[in-house]
């Protein structure tokens, strides 16, 4: 059972622009055979971004390929803190459009940058550190029967400021100091929620 206090880290989404990385790029698609989990990962690491609405943030996140995007100033303001459990790499920006005519918009895509977490942690437990049922054949949480519990921890973490679960895809974790320098610097379109309280909804 850890003690360090972890968050959540997401989009805020309220009328900010919205990320969206093509389904046509190549990519794999895995499905295990016992739990049907599905598992989509792309053959070339720079992910092809799109964007749509006219509202600029400093985070984005796409679920499809599990893919986290931050603003230079962002990535600034997390190199010189120090922060650890990621690499940044380019994109390959698609185009950014008007969310309710479609029409391109002048906005240049490509200065955002790609996090790719590599921190770890272990499997999602409940708060007395027992493990939350998981599929013994891929690991992924039963997401059901998961609204009954309150506040979630992991059994193990590697120390990484960012970091993800092994069995929680895509949702990024968070410490304390990632949310003070984010909060510092008023960056847009980020909410924390710490982990001991979340909830399944
Ligand atoms: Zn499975």
């Amino acid at each position: 059972m850890n003690n360090t206090v972890f968050y959540l880290m997401s989009e805020k989404l309220s009328n900010y622009a919205m990320l969206s990385c093509p389904g046509s790029q190549p990519h794999n698609t895995d499905v295990c055979p016992v739990c049907g989990g599905i598992y989509t990962s792309r053959i070339n690491p720079i992910i092809q971004t799109c964007f749509e609405g006219k509202k600029e943030a400093d985070y984005f996140y796409d679920s499809l390929f599990i893919t986290h995007l931050v603003s230079p100033q962002l990535l600034n303001a997390l190199q010189e803190a120090g922060i650890t459990g990621y690499y940044d790499q380019k994109t390959d920006f698609i185009e950014w459009t008007d969310r309710t005519t479609g029409k391109k918009l002048d906005i240049d895509g490509s200065k955002y940058r790609e996090i790719v977490i590599t921190g770890r942690g272990g499997y999602l437990t409940d708060l007395e550190g027992n493990r939350i049922p998981y599929c013994e054949k891929c690991g992924k949480i039963e997401y059901f029967g998961l609204y009954s519990y309150k506040g979630f921890s992991t059994d193990d973490w590697d120390g990484s400021d960012m970091f993800f679960l092994k069995n929680w895809p895509g949702v990024l974790l968070v410490t304390t100091k990632v949310k003070k320098v984010i909060t510092k610097n008023k960056f847009k379109n980020i909410r924390f929620e710490p982990l001991k309280e979340f909830q399944f909804t």
